[in-house]
């Protein structure tokens, strides 16, 4: 997956991380922002999550938020 990548932020404290899609000339490039005050076992599976958004294309997904982290593998 070299068309992800994953940056630490400081983000609200009830956000473990989010990422988000962008449409590039030459193909879909992901940004998955982590928080910066995780552990770094909890980062670890953060970064699991978000892969996963990624793997299933969550972003254009005719499901609603709520409905996608219900059925996410990792958490
Ligand atoms: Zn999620």
């Amino acid at each position: 997956m070299d068309n992800v990548r994953f940056v630490r932020a400081k983000i609200p404290a009830r956000t473990h991380g989010f990422a988000v899609k962008s449409c590039q000339p030459d193909g879909d490039f992901y940004t998955a922002v982590i928080s910066e005050d995780l552990s770094d076992e909890a980062a670890y599976r953060a970064v699991l999550h978000e892969i996963e958004h990624v793997r299933e294309d969550d972003f254009t997904s005719e499901y609603s938020v709520g409905e996608i982290e219900n059925k996410m593998k990792v958490r």
